[in-house]
């Protein structure tokens, strides 16, 4: 990355005049407080003692077996503390927010992991924490807003567009252009203006970093091939950057939805719906119509369907450095059937879309060659939807009978 941010045509920072000093001062900050061992430490403690770091490298002998090609191992994220990868990035920024001595951080999001993983940071740091979410979202993803406002954050529900993500990213830059003298923005993913996709894709890094040293000592080499599934690219930054300069192949696999059709997917690469544009503080690859207005998009997993990408994948992927496939909602489903039937690992749907790109590879591959597949949260949060997609009867009748239940 250069100082303007740029990752070859993409990054860079598009932002209103009003919001050039601060991001000025966080750029500068955050190279300071990464050259700091202090700092560094500091985070790394955080990881470990809050968030369970390092998570696990779990072989899958019995999909392994079962495929009859690659050795498939999968790295752990969904043990992470609030069951995802989120953590990382929020411990990070939650500290840079007190080493620059602003009290309070507000965060925008969509399907609401973001903004939990930044109210239980907020609550053990002792950071005032307010997050804006989607109308939409928040009907969606009541569970999320029930856990926010029990660890102390405000949530405060965006009405404006579509009501969903995108909207409350405006929403919260809004918030931001009237009170960074005293508010740090804590964005969810490797997307927005400088320094936050470098400073995002760093905090994540942790992930990859863990993966060499472990892969190393469970089986001796680096893995031939890594899969993480791409939403706005945290946590395939995360597992991808430190392997740069390896052999190993790198894949991002994105949300293929229901179909090809504008609004169906969440796809930026498998598509020609999307190209360059500039818009919420940044350049990157952006789903959109012919006059440039952002189009809808579906994904049956809530974290994969923002509009943009990283503008650090969207280069690298120029680059012919990461390869880009998609999984579809229904290969998505039956992805997470096998993990959790013959592994014992219950996936995010996010994540499921890694592992469908992964599982579908590893049988065309060499027993010799190994793959790692980011798990990148856990799918307790998924579980309404998940009852949804099978048509689980059952847990339909329990939800109603649960409703009628007096309360003792
Ligand atoms: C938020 C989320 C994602 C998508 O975000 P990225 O920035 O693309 O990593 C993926 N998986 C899980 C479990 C999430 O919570």
């Amino acid at each position: 990355m250069n100082d303007e941010g740029r990752f070859g045509q993409y990054g860079g920072s598009f932002i209103p005049e009003i919001l050039y000093t601060s991001q000025q001062q966080l750029l500068k900050a955050y190279r300071e407080a990464m050259s700091d061992n202090d700092f560094v430490q500091l985070v790394k403690s955080e990881m470990q003692h809050f968030s369970g770091r390092p998570t696990p490298l779990t072989f899958c002998e019995n999909l392994t077996k079962k495929l009859g090609g690659a050795q498939i191992y999968l790295k752990r994220e969904d043990l992470n503390h609030s069951g995802a990868h989120k953590m990382n990035n929020v411990i990070g920024q939650g500290l840079l927010a007190k080493r620059m001595g602003k009290p309070r951080v507000i965060a925008e999001t969509g399907a609401g992991q973001h903004g939990v993983a930044s109210a239980l940071v907020s609550a053990r740091l002792g950071l005032d924490c307010t997050v804006y979410m989607g109308a939409h979202d928040i009907e969606r993803q009541y569970p999320n807003v029930f856990w926010m406002k029990q660890l102390g954050a405000k949530v405060v529900p965006v009405t404006t567009g579509a009501a969903t993500l995108k909207d409350a990213l405006d929403e919260a830059l809004r918030d931001w252009s009237s009170s960074y003298e005293d508010t740090h923005y804590l964005i969810g993913t490797s997307c927005g203006c400088a320094p936050y996709p470098e400073m995002v894709a760093g905090f994540q890094s942790v992930i990859g970093e863990e993966v060499k040293e472990q892969s190393m000592a469970q089986f001796g080499k680096y893995p031939d091939r890594i899969y993480a599934c791409v939403g706005g690219g945290s946590n395939a930054c995360g597992v991808f950057l430190p392997f740069l300069d390896e052999a190993a192949e790198l894949v991002g696999v994105e949300a293929g939805g229901r179909g090809d059709a504008p609004g169906d997917h969440a796809m930026r690469f498998n598509t020609d719906q999307a190209r360059f544009g500039i818009a919420q503080g940044f350049a990157t690859k952006f789903l959109q119509n012919d006059q440039g207005q952002l189009l809808p998009t579906h994904s049956i997993s809530a974290g994969l369907d923002y509009v943009g990408v990283s503008p650090i994948l969207a280069d690298l992927e120029e680059q012919g450095k990461v390869r880009m496939c998609s999984a579809s909602d229904t290969e998505v489903m039956e992805a997470f059937s096998m993990l959790t039937k013959y592994e014992g690992v219950i996936p995010a749907l996010e994540s499921s879309h890694a592992v469908a790109g992964g599982l579908r590879e590893a049988a065309e591959m060499s027993p010799e060659e190994s793959i790692v597949i980011s798990i990148s949260g856990r799918g307790d949060k998924d579980i309404f939807n998940i009852a949804k997609a099978l048509q689980d009867e059952p847990f339909n009748e329990y939800l109603e009978s649960y409703l009628k239940e007096e309360v003792a």
